[in-house]
């Protein structure tokens, strides 16, 4: 399972004339189209020809661009200005973005070439993209499993080696946990590090854009353009990136923190990956100690009645008049209700239905009142955990990749497979999801992902730490096999 040309190699050749943007662009249409099956891209953007030549006539003219023709794909829930945006979505089945989100602005500012639109779970609510309107994305290692989700499509997509990088969102681990599933790199950064502004929102206290690569130089490569203040996002933070393109750590004298509360309960092949893992760290000179934060017991709940209250808020505008499809009805009440109850799916009405319940009065200050207080006890935990260490680690999640239909009729179940990364999003703090092993099941390998937290504004320690990890060879990066 090689590594395709990655991000920062394309970029090399475009600018040094031995290919161009819209040769580039071309390959990466034909591999789409030959991987349709997986079905990891929803929509094309048919402004990437024009973009592509544009990039090559800035090339041509002498301008140095980080990301000079590098095609790209980004989830459903990312606006580019003239594509369809249907967050995986009935009820947007027909809506076109009128506007470009600051994240792939930048990315087409440094000379990347957006070349359409992953599939994802409808409005980023699952961990499987199952239930998305569009159908699921294919897990490429096999394809009879779910690709994680809900970023599932932008995973999926390099995994195959569609495109060398894409991004994803996540709330609750939206982007690290497909990552785990499929085999490459997920980072979700700090809070407020990468702006907001364009991406529809599920939970607005949770979200941050992230994304996928197969190296961390990529994963730095990538951040350099991404992260930095926006003045379109109130939550954006004053904190310019500054990761370093040769990414290597030492690791001698890194205090490395295992969580205790998440050895517990997982498949034998994640426990060797993450023991693997730990030993080629001592090996390397880090200091691993284990390290309990008895809150994350709570973290599931406390997620799931911040998530879902937020969500209940911000899908309120989905109601026929403004945005996407609407369902005429014999007066305005009739029209918004149909147009709800046909346009999303089952679980996204579940969560209104929930989150609303669980702001109502009388009802608000046993749930979401309560879950707040858990999220600051939460995060106070974390804080106080990293006087202690650099970092820490967990599995990404518990098991590797699990069959499509196993969990859908059981939204609990399907919940639950958050356990690992939940906390983070509550936290605000930035985490990587690590390619670090295998674990062979009906005798499928199958990827395992390691993830590592680091305290808030510390992403470029993760990506740093990830290529000492590369050079240690723990980093099992590549496509899937047949791609
Ligand atoms: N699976 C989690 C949820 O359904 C996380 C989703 C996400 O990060 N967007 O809420």
């Amino acid at each position: 399972m090689p590594v395709p040309p990655t991000a920062a190699e394309l970029a090399r050749r475009v600018q040094a004339r031995e290919t161009t943007a819209p040769e580039l662009l071309t390959a990466a249409l034909s591999r789409i189209q030959a991987a349709r099956p997986l079905n990891a891209v929803v929509s094309l953007n048919d402004g990437a020809q024009a973009q592509a030549q544009a990039v090559q006539a800035r090339v041509d003219r002498g301008e140095a661009l980080p990301l000079a023709g590098v095609p790209i794909l980004v989830k459903d829930n990312i606006n580019v200005s003239g594509t369809a945006t249907t967050c995986g979505s009935r009820i947007l089945a027909t809506y076109v973005s009128p506007y470009t989100a600051t994240a792939a602005a930048r990315l087409q500012q440094a000379g990347a070439v957006i070349v359409g639109k992953a599939n994802m779970d409808e409005f980023a609510m699952g961990s499987s993209t199952e239930s998305s309107a569009h159908g699921p994305a294919l897990n490429p290692w096999d394809e009879a499993r779910v690709s994680g989700g809900s970023s599932g499509g932008s995973a999926v997509a390099v995994a195959a080696g569609l495109t060398p990088v894409a991004l994803g969102s996540d709330t609750g681990g939206s982007v690290r946990q497909p990552a785990s599933f499929c085999g490459v790199y997920g980072l979700k950064p700090t809070y407020g590090r990468v702006s907001r502004s364009g991406l529809v929102a599920y939970a607005s206290s949770l979200d941050q854009i992230g994304p996928f690569a197969h190296t961390a130089q990529d994963l730095a490569l990538l951040m350099n353009v991404l992260a930095g203040h926006d003045p379109l996002d109130a939550t954006s933070l004053h904190a310019p990136p500054a990761f370093a393109t040769v990414t290597a750590d030492d690791l001698r004298g890194l205090r490395v923190g295992v969580i205790q509360e998440s050895l517990g309960g997982n498949t034998p092949g994640v426990d060797a990956t993450l023991q693997a893992t730990l030993d080629a760290l001592r090996g390397a000179g880090a200091q691993v100690a284990e390290v309990s934060l008895p809150e994350l017991k709570y973290a599931i709940a406390a997620y799931y009645l911040i998530a879902m209250p937020e969500a209940s808020s911000n899908l309120a505008r989905f109601d026929g008049m403004v945005y996407g499809a609407r369902v005429s009805g014999s007066d305005v009440t009739e029209a918004m209700t149909l147009t709800r109850e046909r346009g999303f799916g089952p679980e996204v009405q579940r969560r209104i239905l929930i989150g609303t319940y669980a702001l109502s009065s009388g009802y608000y200050d046993a749930y979401y009142s309560k879950a707040m207080k858990v999220r600051r006890l939460i995060a106070d935990r974390f804080a106080q955990a990293f006087g202690q260490f650099d970092v820490l680690v967990t599995p990404t999640s518990p098991f590797p990749a699990f069959r499509r239909g196993e969990k859908t009729s059981d939204p609990l179940a399907m919940y639950a497979a958050d356990v690992d990364t939940v906390a983070i999003n509550l936290a605000g703090l930035p985490a990587l999801s690590v390619p670090a092993g295998f674990e062979t099941v009906d005798g499928v390998r199958l990827p395992v992902g390691i993830q590592f937290i680091a305290p808030a504004l510390q992403d470029e320690r993760l990506v740093r730490l990830a290529g000492g990890l590369e050079a240690l060879g723990v980093v099992q990066a590549g496509v899937a096999p047949g791609y």
